[in-house]
């Protein structure tokens, strides 16, 4: 880890004064300087690393190399970095504008809203900014004042001093007034609703734009309500947790978790920071940036700064998808595994891939807004897809059961969920939901085998989803239990699949029964084999049948063989089954832990891992989707 010192992009609206060149040291060659973008992602003016190994690249294309951890785990739940902290020197008024919540960013505009928090730098005796009205007004006389210029009238004109803080909630009208210096944390968006210009001519020579009918949309007629107080922070919200460092010829300790990377921005003074066995210098106007789990750090010197970092979100829900054959099941998942809400969607297998992943989307939306549940309470969207997936690019890559291709899947679900979504398999999602909160409920290391059609497995090591290092995952049904055995449908002769799965099983039983045509299956079946399945041939073997109790117990050797290699492999803390087969319950769970038992190696010494079914049921791709967030 190492301190970044970052260098601004500048804005020179036309507002703007000199102080950033003439007092905060800003290196920039124009005659009026505005703004200098100070922590800034955004296209329109990126912030660049200055030293170290990342020097001249922008802040974006150091967290795309460093990696994303460099953020911390708080920044988990946006797509992009998720705060703009700039400096703004208004030596004249700044336009009466106004910024619309995430509800309605997110449908009219297809981004987040934004809420902003002022710190007065500096400014000059009497200056004063708007914030809010100093009245109700109804929404007409807003649209008539507007019109006949009279807006002035009914804001709030606030006063203000050196360390005043304001923070403008969306839908607040506001304006930064002149001879102002503010240092400006906001929600990194830019939807901004301009309502009153003073009439102003743009650089362009025209008057500069206005967004009236949005406005009159999302503005709060009324005064501004008093916010709860959020002490010691100087401001906290979802977006950002501010505080003050403030120091006279001493020592300030502080620490950066994982939890979050640190920006500290120097408004007065100079100093110098310690962090390990780096040391770095700094003064007035300066833009520090400490990546997440830098540790702990020492700042000595005279001088006044804000270290802005990210806070957890309170009371978060996750979306979770599961993508089954027949149907698509989605849910809203809270902090307890819990489904607060959930909706089916039919998998039609007719329409375009595209089609059905707007269909996903427009579902989900409708479920959240059916059930009061605003997007951004959402800090992520997980899915459980069938086939090969490559999670990074988020691209179902093949999937047999949807015919699916190269399919990119978060691209297109994104139009509809503009939050971080997760994609994995099918049964690596199952083992997460019986992890958080089924049979495997706090287990760090666990094997789950789904035994259907096929059978696919899932592993939890050390408390991670194992993925392999290479695409397309772990594929436990295609390791062979029987050299030169039954051809799978891998290709491979002698799979776990082939013996394992309901489709082993049904194999077994026919073979057992056409030697057998007194067998009870003919009866069972209506002497038709095709209906022959694993619950007939389990109770055929129940009823003494000789047939069904050979081939139940040619099954379960291969079972059995199966759960002790994953034992041996994986030393887990419990073997979890699920799918159509485990439907036997703990009669099936109870024979396997004895068959087990001495298969395991060094089984007289330790008490090899218990199997146990899946309690989840349908609810585990959910639940597990919701996980991968
Ligand atoms: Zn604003
Ligand atoms: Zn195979």
């Amino acid at each position: 880890m190492a301190i970044l010192k970052l260098a601004p992009s500048f804005k020179d609206y036309i507002w703007g004064g000199r102080r950033l060149i003439e007092e905060y040291h800003k290196p920039y060659e124009g005659d009026i300087l505005a703004e200098s973008w100070e922590v800034s992602c955004h296209p329109d003016g990126p912030s660049f690393v200055t030293n170290g190994a990342y020097a001249g690249k922008t802040l974006q294309e150091y967290i795309d190399l460093a990696g994303r951890e460099v953020l911390g785990t708080n920044c988990r739940r946006f797509d992009e970095f998720p705060v703009l902290i700039k400096f703004i020197d208004a030596k004249d008024n700044l336009s009466i504008q106004v910024h619309p919540d995430n509800a309605y960013a997110l449908k009219y505009e297809h981004q987040y809203g934004k809420t902003e928090m002022w710190y007065v730098v500096d400014c000059e005796e009497g200056a004063y900014l708007y914030y809010g009205f100093n009245r109700e007004v109804s929404k007409e006389e807003f649209a008539e004042r507007i019109k006949n210029n009279t807006l002035l009238e009914v804001l709030n004109p606030v006063k203000v001093k050196k360390g005043d803080v304001l923070f403008i909630e969306s839908g607040t009208i506001h304006a930064i007034g002149k001879n102002i210096l503010i240092a400006e944390i906001q929600q990194n968006s830019n939807v901004t609703y301009r309502v009153y210009d003073y009439g102003r001519i743009g650089k362009d020579g025209k008057p500069r734009e206005l967004h009236v009918e949005k406005a009159l949309e999302v503005t709060r007629r009324e005064p501004v309500r008093p916010r709860e107080n959020c002490a010691p922070h100087v401001a906290a919200c979802d977006y950002f947790v501010v505080d003050k460092l403030s120091a006279e010829n001493e020592k300030l300790t502080g620490f950066v978790g994982k939890e979050s990377f640190k920006s500290i921005l120097v408004m007065e003074g100079e100093g110098e920071i310690v962090n390990g066995d780096e040391k770095m210098s700094f003064k007035k106007g300066d833009s520090l940036f400490l990546p997440a789990d830098s540790g702990a750090y020492e700042i000595s010197g005279t001088f006044e700064a804000l270290a802005t970092s990210e806070g957890a979100k309170k009371d978060p829900l996750r979306i979770g998808i599961d993508m089954g054959g027949t149907s698509i099941k989605i849910g809203v998942v809270n902090e307890k595994n819990e489904i607060i809400a959930r909706t089916v969607l039919e998998t039609r297998l007719d329409i375009a891939p595209e089609e059905l992943i707007a269909n996903m989307g427009k579902v989900t939306r409708k479920l959240l807004e059916d059930s009061n549940i605003p997007l951004d309470q959402c800090v992520g969207v997980g899915i459980g897809s069938p086939g090969t997936i490559d999670d990074e690019n988020g691209v179902v890559i093949y999937s047999n059961n949807y015919a699916w291709e190269n399919v990119p899947l978060r691209a297109e679900l994104k139009k509809y969920l503009p939050l971080p979504i997760y994609i994995n398999n099918d049964a690596n999602c199952a083992m997460l939901g019986e992890t958080a909160a089924g049979a495997a409920a706090g287990r760090k290391n666990v094997v789950f085998l789904t035994l259907g059609t096929g059978v696919g497995g899932g592993f939890l090591i050390d408390g991670k989803l194992f993925n392999g290092g290479l695409l397309g995952g772990t594929e436990f049904g295609h390791t062979v239990v029987q050299v030169g055995g039954v051809r799978c449908t891998c290709g491979r002769e002698g799979c776990l699949e082939s013996y394992a799965s309901a489709t082993g099983l049904i194999r077994m039983a026919r073979e057992q029964m056409e030697k057998r045509p007194d067998s009870l299956l003919w009866k069972l079946c209506d002497g038709d084999k095709s209906k022959v399945n694993a619950e007939l041939a389990f109770k055929a073997s129940d009823e003494k049948d000789e047939a069904g109790i050979l081939a139940v117990k040619e099954y379960m050797k291969y079972l059995a063989a199966g759960i002790a290699n994953a034992i041996n492999m994986f030393r887990p803390e419990v073997v979890v089954l699920g799918g159509g087969i485990s439907n036997r319950g703990e009669k099936l769970a109870e024979k396997l832990n004895e068959m087990v038992k001495d298969e395991c190696f060094g089984h007289t010494f330790v008490k090899p891992a218990k199997v146990v079914i899946a309690t989840l049921k349908n609810d585990a791709g959910i639940i597990g989707a919701a996980a991968l967030c």
